[in-house]
């Protein structure tokens, strides 16, 4: 079954690359582990999937110590008394969205002799439960952070509102990319953007989505 749904993720992502006029080689597929144990993850780098994805520290811990050779994502919210947790193991912090956090992080990288390469999550609907920076203190925040030698800032990071009809979920997407582009020249090179889940990544990739982090889609 995860082959099989692997297999339609993969058809789905590269339809909507070429609907769009990109190169499906440019979308990173994070398969979302949070719900299924080491075995599954197992399964899922055999069939090739190189980035996985989690969103809470302790959950995720035995998973990411027995299979360190995967490029974790941590996706989720990120308590700032567990930087120095997540530093070691992860690849990719999507979920930067305060000051707070980046002197944590930072803290911790110089401990270690390491940088860390982070996304900003920014809450583009402005929904009150979600997390993220508004999009209006993007850019005083992006000027912040070029004092922090540690931190790279690789690119943005959102989740949409969850809507019965994905289509609705486009300008949401829409307006990242345009956050991301006006904030190119900020001095970090921000290219990734990191959106689209199971119920709206094909819009996402449509919308230049550069990592889909799709869990239920996969594993159900
Ligand atoms: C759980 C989760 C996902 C994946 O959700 P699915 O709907 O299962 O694809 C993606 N991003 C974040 C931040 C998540 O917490």
């Amino acid at each position: 079954m995860l082959a099989e749904n692997y297999k339609k993720v993969m058809r789905e992502i590269a339809l909507a690359a070429e609907r769009a006029g990109r190169d499906p080689a440019d979308i990173k597929l994070i398969a979302v582990t949070k719900t299924v144990g080491i075995e599954e993850v197992r399964q899922a780098a055999e069939l090739g999937i190189t980035d996985f994805g989690e969103n809470r520290v302790q959950d995720a811990e035995e998973k990411v110590k027995a299979l360190p050779a995967l490029n974790w994502h941590f996706i989720g919210h990120l308590q700032s008394n567990k930087a120095r947790d997540v530093l070691p193991h992860y690849h990719l912090i999507h979920s930067l969205d305060r000051i707070s956090l980046v002197k944590a992080l930072q803290r911790c990288a110089e401990k270690e002799g390491k940088e860390v390469d982070v996304l900003i999550q920014v809450n583009v609907s402005g929904e009150e439960s979600k997390f993220g920076l508004e999009p209006g203190k993007l850019p005083g925040f992006i000027e912040k952070l070029a004092g922090y030698n540690r931190i790279n800032v690789k690119g943005l990071m959102t989740m949409a509102p969850f809507v019965d009809d994905p289509e609705e979920t486009r300008p949401w997407f829409r307006k990242l990319r345009e956050l991301r582009d006006a904030n190119a020249k900020t001095g970090f090179e921000l290219i990734e953007l990191s959106m689209g889940m199971t119920n709206d990544y094909i819009i996402a990739v449509e919308e230049g989505a550069t990592m889909v982090r799709i869990g239920s889609a996969l594993f159900y």
